[in-house]
């Protein structure tokens, strides 16, 4: 270790050795360039040298008073000539029959030496700055590896301060510092128990006084907490906005990124410009990147942990009424320190959830002011067709919409723009590209009924708003949507049962049909296993198990599944449940689909012929009395 140590900073020291003397050399080498292309004489000397014959070119300029000559054929590349300048002598009427006579060429036109002041400011200036940069560069990347490595305790800081160092280091982390956000509450749609909460502060920043007279005290910090889009960098910033005070934002990535002790310089930087600008907000993103939990053991990261002690002092010291107010954002909140979440510190936790029906359309509302629509445009059903998207998704959604509104040459968002976009944001672009075989595309389209069909003849699904067997570029060859005319907070053994069926109806078609199953299921089974597996082992709703929680959530912001918490054998039966449940879904799916077959016949090769079929010509093929549809099959509970 020690070796190695001495070894970085010796070929760290040769760099710089490398780096001076290039500079050094360059600048030599730029005035000498300087030198050689133009020379100052004075005009006596100028007109000695036309006497004796020495001048070729001259360029007389009397707009800048100058007289440029050369001593050689300038259009000549080959020849070394040299380039002079003297100044013009007011009123010599001798000058011009002079070289006349000595036959010199002579125009008002400058010679252009600026290629070679091009070339001269580049080398003096350009390259030695470029080299500081590079070489900079290089070693502030040397350090940083080596700070990451194995010896974290490494400490680089002081050697080199010498060389730029500093000033290098230092534009590492983004303090990014607002005087007015310009954004209010107003432009965060729905949220309205986050904004409540986030009220309180707002106002006590516009009016200290107010909460000071009677004793109160600012609360110092809150922790937005929720999924990834959701609003929270816009909440931190709409509540500086309303209270009309300055915003620093910075990413807790950025705070340990950076060398051993620097995360923590950075920190007390960011205080003390907070502290100057107090009143104000200071916002910091993925606070859990700094503020993890710390474990004993030998995984521990010193330069972590000093930053999060110089956070936490920070927290403590600053004077509460001074009105600094630092909000942090996570969607890791189980992984924090508990030290962070302690009373004085971020002791207000504000939930930023996903969007339900009301604020998705809400949210929609308002980015939709930002684009021209076309009258009559229902937002309600992107809403209704888009649970589980956040605020970012939505907002994107919007975006989409205007930008195909653009390419297909409209002038106004149309209602089929919002449409599609929701199925781009969801399944990805159409993707031309992708050419399918006749059998293929045959495959896919008694495979996407096959959903539909199982779907429609469950009373607990969804109903099927669109089938589409349109390649997409996320790599689906086609889906099946559904949509709830409103929102469920809660679902049923029965409805999860249902949709495992629902999931399994595919693979069921092609079994059917074609005996014989494609990897184009794999998506679904995966969805499938997923739900019967949370049957299991989070919701208690098989007989075998019952009402134990037989695993721990991984974090539920960021999608994560369970951990299993039980014994090896307890596992194996686990597994065999959730075999038994999805084989049960299989089955149902069957079942369902041999009660349908000749449906299953017609819907599929309309939509070969369409490609895209909405729900309601869908249902009006499936529920048609045509002689051969058989009674619906009672599904199994
Ligand atoms: P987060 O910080 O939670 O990841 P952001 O605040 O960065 O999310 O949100 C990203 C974008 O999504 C915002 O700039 C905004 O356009 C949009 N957005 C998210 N939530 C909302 C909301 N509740 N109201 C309006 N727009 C929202
Ligand atoms: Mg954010
Ligand atoms: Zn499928």
């Amino acid at each position: 270790m020690e070796m190695d140590n001495k070894k970085r900073r010796r070929s760290m020291f040769l760099y710089v050795i490398i780096a001076v003397a290039l500079i050094f050399a360059i600048q030599q080498s730029a005035s000498l360039i300087k030198q050689n292309s133009i020379k100052s004489v004075s005009y006596s000397e100028f007109l000695t040298m036309v006497e004796q014959n020495k001048v070729k070119e001259v360029n007389l300029n009397t707009g800048t008073g100058k007289i440029t000559f050369a001593d050689g054929d300038t259009s000549n590349k080959d020849a070394n000539v040299q380039v002079y300048e003297t100044s013009l002598f007011p009123n010599d009427d001798g000058l011009v029959p002079l070289l006349q006579k000595h036959e010199v060429k002579f125009s008002a036109q400058i010679p252009d030496p600026s290629n070679d002041m091009w070339l001269y400011l580049l080398l003096s200036y350009g390259l030695p700055i470029g080299v500081i940069v590079f070489f900079g560069w290089r070693l502030n990347r040397r350090m940083k590896k080596a700070a990451d490595g194995d010896d974290p305790s490494m400490n680089f800081g002081g050697g080199f301060g010498g060389f730029g160092m500093g000033g290098l280091g230092k534009s590492n982390a983004k303090i990014v510092g607002e005087k007015e956000t310009g954004i209010t509450f107003a432009d965060v749609a729905g949220q309205d128990e986050a904004k409540e909460s986030l009220q309180e502060i707002a106002s006590f920043l516009e009016n200290p006084a107010k909460y000071t007279e009677i004793g109160a005290r600012c609360p110092r910090g809150a922790l937005l907490v929720g999924p990834p889009g959701t609003g929270k960098t816009l909440l931190a910033k709409a509540v500086a906005g309303e209270a009309k005070v300055p915003f620093f934002q910075i990413s807790g990535s950025e705070f340990v990124e950076m060398f051993v002790g620097r995360g923590a310089a950075k920190v007390r930087d960011l205080f003390k410009q907070a502290n100057e600008k107090a009143p104000c907000i200071v916002f910091i993103d993925e606070i859990d990147t700094v503020g993890k939990r710390r474990d004993a053991g030998l995984t521990t990261n010193d330069e972590r942990e000093q930053t999060l002690n110089q956070l936490l002092t920070e927290m403590d010291g600053f004077d509460n009424n001074k009105g600094i107010v630092v909000l942090g954002a996570t969607n890791m909140p189980d992984s924090l320190d508990i030290a962070l979440t302690r009373p004085g510190r971020f002791d207000r936790r504000i939930p930023v959830e996903l969007p339900d029906l009301a604020g998705r359309e809400a949210i929609l509302k308002i980015h939709a002011n930002d684009v021209k629509m076309e009258p009559g445009v229902d937002l309600s059903v992107v809403a209704r067709a888009t649970p589980g998207a956040s605020g970012a998704d939505l907002a994107n959604m919007i975006n989409e919409a205007a930008l195909r509104a653009v390419r297909s040459g409209h002038r106004l968002v149309s209602q089929e723009d919002l449409v599609e976009s929701v199925d781009v944001v969801i399944a990805g672009e159409k993707k031309k590209s992708t050419v399918l075989s006749e059998h293929e595309k045959q495959v896919v389209a008694y495979h996407e009924t096959g959903h539909a069909i199982v779907a429609a003849s469950q009373k607990g699904s969804a109903p099927v708003s669109k089938i589409t067997i349109v390649p997409r570029t996320s790599g689906a060859l086609g889906f099946t949507m559904q949509v709830d005319e409103d929102e469920h907070f809660l679902t049923t053994a029965k409805e999860m049962r249902e949709k495992i069926a629902v999931l399994c109806g595919g693979r069921a078609a092609e079994e059917l049909i074609f005996g014989e199953a494609t990897n184009g299921a794999s998506n679904d089974i995966q969805k499938a296993t997923q739900i019967a597996r949370a049957m299991v082992t989070q919701y208690g709703m098989t007989e075998k198990f019952g009402m134990v929680a037989l695993g721990q959530q991984r974090n539920r912001y960021l999608g994560g599944g369970s951990e299993l918490t039980c014994s090896e054998g307890t596992a194996e039966n686990i597994d065999k449940e959730v075999q038994r449940l999805v084989e049960e879904g299989h089955q149902t799916a069957l079942e369902v689909l041999r009660a349908h077959r000749f449906k299953l016949h017609e819907i599929s090769r309309y939509l070969q012929r369409k490609e895209t079929v909405t729900g309601e010509e869908f249902m009006r093929i499936f529920t048609r009395e045509d002689g051969f549809a058989p009674n619906l099959p009672t599904t199994q509970q």
